[in-house]
């Protein structure tokens, strides 16, 4: 086979329709896959311009932009790929991704244009945005329907909470035993499940009334732990602090994460050892990557994942008070964030909780 043949058979099989023309835009060569395309022959294309297959609306700009091209080849959109419309010969227009690039030749330049259809894609892109809006606004639903539905459970509660602390003083030791029980066993179920509907209350909440701003987090670290100042007195623990950054973020929410993962750090504690968290920021990139590791009872690995499920935990409240709703708030907190929150844990021997923030948080 000649190399003119061979040429030709690549130019022709080619996946992409490939136009040639000249610095005025008429068409001198096209492929197979073009007649595919566009439903002209070949015959009908060649020495026609190349407006015939571009949609009329984008005329001008086409002419507009051969000149640019045509006066500067090496112009920086020549190689770039552009997403585009395509007008077929029936009139149909498809989107089309094309590759320009100059076919320099002795005494002038031609102009190659490699053309994708890319209708499939861009359909696909589109359900997919469409699919995610939905999502946003259900997601948006499902929020507020927590926080009504918390908000007004409330209220039953906190009659329930009052009328049996009532029964409580008032009849402990003046029926029996029985009824002491049962009695402290409603007051106590009551008592938690007004903790349980406000954690629900708060984490769907988070983010609503979010405002980014600048915040020192040596500072909000420091009040978080002069809060804690007693059960860190308590426990007898040290707390070994970095020099943290200063960072665009959710103030209540940063403040709210950090309280969550110390106090869990603080809350399980290994018996017989001084329990010691450290709290660090380290620059990775464009993130910042926080870290807050304990030396306390650590983590089975089998239960790495689960414990950011809302009320999940892995202890009877005997063991450990908590309602299993905090590392939730954390997650929530980090997704709206656009950051990433993880845990490394070895039973027994202590956990590091990581998150991170990115700096141009302030951009989104
Ligand atoms: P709570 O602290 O109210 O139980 P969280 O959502 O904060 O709820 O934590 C979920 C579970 O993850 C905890 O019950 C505990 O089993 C585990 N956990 C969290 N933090 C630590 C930690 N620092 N060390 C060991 N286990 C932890």
């Amino acid at each position: 086979m000649d190399k003119t043949t061979t040429y030709k058979a690549v130019f022709d099989s080619a996946p992409d329709g490939v136009i040639i023309t000249d610095h005025t835009g008429t068409i001198l060569l096209v492929n197979n896959q073009v007649e595919k395309l566009f439903g002209y022959s070949k015959e009908e294309l060649i020495d026609q311009k190349i407006e015939l297959v571009i949609p009329t609306r984008f005329h001008d700009k086409h002419l507009a932009q051969l000149s640019g091209y045509a006066s500067n080849p090496s112009a920086r959109e020549m190689g770039a790929k552009k997403e585009l419309w395509a007008s077929r010969k029936d009139g149909s227009e498809f989107a089309v991704e094309i590759s320009l690039s100059p076919i320099k030749l002795d005494d002038k330049t031609l102009f190659s244009a490699a053309i994708r259809d890319v209708s499939d894609k861009k359909k696909a892109e589109s359900e997919i945005a469409a699919q995610n809006k939905k999502l946003q606004l259900q997601n948006k639903e499902l929020e507020q329907f927590t926080y009504l539905a918390s908000h007004d459970l409330q209220e039953p509660l906190r009659t329930l909470i009052s009328f049996s602390g009532l029964i409580k003083e008032e009849y402990t030791g003046k029926i029996d035993d029985e009824f002491n029980q049962y009695i402290d066993f409603i007051y106590q179920s009551s008592t938690r499940m007004q903790d349980l509907v406000k954690g629900l209350m708060d984490y769907s909440r988070i983010g609503k009334e979010k405002e980014l701003t600048l915040i020192n987090c040596n500072k909000v670290l420091q009040e978080v732990l002069s809060d804690m100042a007693m059960v860190i007195k308590d426990k007898n623990a040290r707390i070994v602090v970095n020099e943290l950054p200063t960072i665009y973020a959710y103030a209540t929410e940063l403040r709210l994460i950090l309280q969550n993962l110390i106090s869990n750090s603080l809350k399980f504690t290994k018996e017989g050892s001084t329990p010691e968290i450290n709290i660090s920021a380290t620059e990775i990139n464009d993130k910042w990557h926080f870290s807050i590791k304990d030396n306390g009872i650590g983590i089975d690995e089998k239960n790495l994942g689960k414990i950011f499920n809302i009320f999940k935990r892995l202890h009877n409240r005997n063991e450990y008070e908590g309602t299993g709703i905090g590392l939730s708030h954390c997650e929530k907190i980090i997704d709206l964030h656009g950051g990433k929150i993880w845990v490394d844990s070895k039973l027994g021997e202590g956990s590091n909780f990581n998150f991170t923030i990115p700096k141009n948080i302030h951009f989104h």
